[in-house]
């Protein structure tokens, strides 16, 4: 079953839902390695798209959607989360266009779409501790899934399932991007906060097309 705008309405306010939910982790993560605000970016960024997503027309598309999580993230997150998640919901919004439902194909052109967008922006690469190490296996899961002829729910769970692994995946990394990346060897033994949040919102994907 392909997904349309109330599957994606349904991912961004469980997004909000999470992040609120994981608020204190996230920040107790950029404690450790950085400076204390991603649970703060994130959940004032997605608390602001929550109160506009209802001003969303009723014949919206999925990227509509993307594409006002996109704008309202750039301008309320801050940091070096913001434009990167700005960033990565703007690119997915353009590589799914106006097609108001998404199959599998859909599906892993958004993730790939996300992660070139933050690759491209922040220059990271897989095992400089960021979030492109949630991320990366996250779309390299979900191709492969679909290769397999897996349905869009199966394909969320696997790209979310993989960005779980990767989040875990840059404990005993250093950092080579970001705050993190000031702490040299100390950073070593923490969990990167965007790595984390990337899981959970990779998660609420998951979770909300399985429902759909
Ligand atoms: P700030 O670092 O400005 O305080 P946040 O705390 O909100 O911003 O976000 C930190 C997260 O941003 C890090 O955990 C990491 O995942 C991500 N990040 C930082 N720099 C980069 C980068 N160059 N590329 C990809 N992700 C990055
Ligand atoms: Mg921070």
């Amino acid at each position: 079953m392909s997904l349309g705008i109330t599957w994606a309405v349904a991912w961004i306010r469980q997004s909000a839902q999470v992040v609120s939910e994981h608020r204190v982790e996230l920040i107790t993560l950029d404690r450790e390695i950085g400076d204390g605000d991603h649970g703060e970016n994130m959940e004032r960024g997605f608390s602001a798209v929550l109160t506009k997503l209802d001003d969303l027309p009723s014949e919206a598309t999925p990227g509509d959607a993307l594409k006002l999580v996109a704008t309202t993230l750039i301008s309320t997150v801050g940091g070096a989360a913001g434009p990167l998640y700005g960033t990565a919901y703007l690119k997915a919004a353009a590589a799914i266009g106006s097609a108001p439902e998404l199959d599998g194909a859909a599906i892993v052109a958004l993730l790939t779409a996300a992660r070139d967008g933050i690759v491209l922006r922040g220059k990271a690469e897989v095992g400089d501790k960021t979030m492109v190490d949630a991320w990366t296996p996250a779309v390299d899961a979900a191709a492969a899934a679909q290769a397999a002829g897996a349905s869009e729910s199966e394909i969320l769970a696997a790209a979310a399932d993989a960005a779980e692994a990767g989040a875990v995946s840059t404990e005993p990394l250093v950092a080579h991007k970001g705050r993190a990346s000031y702490l040299g060897e100390r950073a070593i033994g923490h969990r990167d906060p965007g790595a984390q949040s990337t899981a959970y919102i990779l998660r609420a994907a998951a979770d909300t097309a399985a429902e759909a």
